[in-house]
Parts: structure tokens; sequence; C-alpha cells
């Protein structure tokens, strides 16, 4: 023993700089950083490989279903992690890049330390929720992705391995009338796409029955209506593809229940957030009134924000949105809460193929994982080709990749016809 504990003292005493001499020497001058990266990870162990630094992080704001900002973090050896944050309003890049004094000459491996450090960094500045918390997420999910590339392993064995290698994935149709001509093309493509559940938005602001234009109390034309647009669906597809319907969070608690029990007769796989999240005694009140399960989550923040969901059993499916929960880490810490409530995890997604492929591995690492949200049915041009490798859904599945980190890298030709006119595109950082 005594030994090997001297040869273990002597290898971990080599030095970054006998290591570098040894790895870069013979290639001064001629490997750029990518290339000095691969010389380290091939000719290293993550026991003797010199310490990672962050050295700059940029952003590029994209404009798909929303605005999306995509994050990277850069490191003295060449290795780029990336990652993706949604659905937040302007200003969300200027926050991802004013955590620089967080993150520069830091050690992009210590992930929920640094995650830990913005957070609490910015509790007087709305470090609760929003949009702080969605531009923490995009570079938590960054740092991931460096770290899955530096330790030569997918996110998922980072994660403590996966469950399951197929991620099963459900369309949003993303349909302003399921009763027109839309549907018809849809609901025939959706099947055909070999998806096994689907989803449709049943609020509608143009309803000629509305009586107010800024109240969300429901008529009886209205409620007809919706109840009319979930039969039409259901009618329309297999009986084994599930059917999500959702309410976005606007109307009231009355209406909400009336509408819960109104189609219980049509088995939804659930109906999403039938009042805002914001009082979760009123979503509990509806979700105990009705058989129909009661889906929540797309906007609240971190475990904190779901815990008074499940501890007043409000929910009987949670949906974090994994690019602006807090993260891969954090989305996975909401996942096992949900689970000691017997709660499944179906998380919101709305992203490109990189924040998809991301929420993946996530996926794959729990157990509870019910169904994962695709919602670019209108961009599927942009969507097949965002990534090197392709189209990343098949037959209605994501299959979990190997490689490294995310496992997925930006095809910028495609991304940057998304580009949000004005703003920098992966500006002011220190790549070779
Ligand atoms: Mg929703």
């Amino acid at each position: 023993m005594p030994g090997n504990l001297q040869a273990g003292t002597r290898e971990r005493t080599t030095s970054r700089r006998t290591f570098f001499q040894s790895v870069a020497a013979p290639v001064a001058g001629v490997f750029a950083l990518p290339a000095l990266s691969a010389a380290v990870q091939e000719r290293s162990t993550v026991y003797n490989r010199p310490k990672l630094k962050i050295t700059d992080i940029s952003t590029a704001e994209v404009m798909v279903h929303g605005l999306q900002t995509h994050v990277r973090v850069y490191t003295d050896q060449g290795l780029v992690g990336q990652g993706e944050s949604t659905d937040a309003a302007v200003g969300t890049a200027a926050l991802v890049r004013s955590f620089r004094r967080f993150l520069i000459g830091k050690d992009p491996l210590n992930i929920d330390a640094l995650w830990e450090s913005i957070r609490t960094g910015g509790i007087f500045a709305g470090a609760q929720g929003g949009q702080y918390i969605t531009a923490l997420t995009g570079v938590e999910i960054a740092l991931w992705d460096l770290a899955g590339k530096a330790l030569n392993l997918p996110i998922y064995q980072l994660m403590g391995g996966k469950f399951r290698d197929r991620i099963r994935m459900y369309c949003d149709s993303d349909m302003q009338d399921p009763m027109g001509a839309e549907a018809d093309k849809k609901l025939p493509w959706i099947q055909s796409a070999g998806f096994t559940a689907m989803k449709i938005d049943i609020d509608d602001a143009r309803d000629p029955a509305r009586f107010d234009r800024v109240n969300w109390t429901a008529s009886n034309g209205e409620i007809d209506r919706m109840v009319t647009w979930v039969k039409r669906t259901r009618e329309s597809i297999p009986k084994e593809m599930d059917l999500a319907v959702d309410m976005h969070g606007r109307y009231d608690a009355t209406t909400g229940k009336r509408v819960a029990i109104a189609v219980e007769p049509y088995r939804l796989l659930w109906l999403e957030e039938p009042v805002p999240p914001d009082n979760i005694d009123a979503m509990a009140d509806i979700r105990h009134s009705t058989k129909t399960p009661i889906c929540c989550g797309e906007n609240l923040y971190m475990r904190w924000g779901f815990r008074e969901l499940l501890e007043k059993r409000a929910a009987d499916i949670v949906m974090p949105d994994i690019q602006k929960v807090g993260g891969l880490s954090e989305a996975r810490k909401v996942a096992n809460l949900a689970q000691t409530y017997f709660v499944p995890f179906a998380p919101h997604c709305v992203v490109s193929p990189i924040g998809t492929m991301a929420s993946a591995h996530v996926c794959a690492s729990v157990p509870n994982f019910l169904v994962c949200e695709w919602h670019w049915i209108n961009h599927r041009e942009l969507w097949a080709s965002w990534v090197k490798e392709g189209e990343i859904i098949v037959r209605g599945y994501v299959t979990v990749p190997d490689k490294p980190g995310i496992g997925v890298e930006m095809n910028e030709e495609t991304a940057r016809k998304a580009q949000v006119p004005g703003t920098p595109w992966f500006e002011g950082n220190t790549r070779s």
C-alpha cells in the first residue's frame, strides 16, 4: 500500500507545467486551441489532466418558437460548451454575459457550485425566478456540455446513468383552429411521423362567444367550443395516441373546473394549466374536483417553485421547462422531488435540437419520466438541419447519444437564418 500510495502521489504531483510540456511542446506553434484540446484529451486521463479554466462566455439570440438564447462557455484548453435558454424577454443575453464575473478563471466542472454562486449572487436582483434564472439555465447547460466533453462522457452518464435509451416525444400541434384545414393536414402528419402523443391548445382570445376582452370567465358558448375541439381531435386520432390539452393558464377558477369536468369523457393525458400557477390552492381545488389529470409547471422555477405544488397535491403531472427551470441538474432535482409524491415528469420544451437533446439526457436519467414536448412542427426545415447530426426525432422518439456532452453540435448556417437582427452572434469571446 505505501508503495502504491507513493506512486500515486508522484503521479498526482506531475505539475501542470510538466504536463503541458509533454503534450504541447512538440506541437507548439502548430496547434490551434481545438487541436491542443484534442491532444490533451488523447494523451491524458481525467485524473492527470490539467484543470480547465473558463476564459469567456458568449451568446446568440434566435427567434423561432419565441426567443431563444444560445450560450457558449470557452476554456483555456479549447473546449467549448453550448447551452440554450428559452422564452425570455429581451435582455437575457446581457444577463448571461453579466455572469462573466462569476465564471472567468473558474473550473467549469464545479457546475453546481458555479450555479449556486450565480444564483445567490442575484438574490436581491430577481434570482428567485424569471429571466435571471432563465439566463442562468443557459449557462448551466453549457457547463454540462463542457463537462461531458472534458470527461469524454455523455451527460446522462454523469447524471448517474440512464433508465431508458429512447425518449418519448409528444408533438405540440401548434394549431390556430383544430376544426379547420390546418387540422386536416397536421393530424395525419403527426400520426405518420410516428408520434404516440400530441397536444392542442383550447384557449382562444378570438372566440366570438367571449363577452369581455379582458376577463377570462368562459361563457357556455366558449366551453362548448373547447369541448368540440377536444372531441373532434380525440376522434380524429387513433385511440392509442395520447392527447394533452393546454389552457395556457389564462382562465379563472370556475372556468378551469367546468372545463376539466366537461372533458372527462375524453381520457386526456392531461389538462394543462386551467388556471395560472400563481395560486397553488386554486390549482389544487380544480385538481381535486375532477378525474381529468392536471399538469402544471412550465412557468415555475427551481425546486423551490415546485415544492408547494407538490406538497398541496395541486398537479397530477409536473412539467418544468428544462431551458428555464434552472438547468439540467435543477430539472433532475424537480423530477426526483416529484417522484417522492409518485408524480410523473413531462418536461415542457419549445427549443432547438440542442436544448431538446440536453433535455433528453435528464429524461433518460430519472425513473418517473413520462413524455417530452416537441414544438417545432411549424419550423420543420429549421429543425431538421439545426444541428450537424440532422433529424434527432425518429418515429416519435429521441435516442440519447453516447457522444461526449449533449452529443449534437450547431449547424451555424441554419441557425443564423433565425438570428435576431442586430444582436451579437457569439461575439466577444476568445475563440482561436
Ligand atoms: Mg403550456
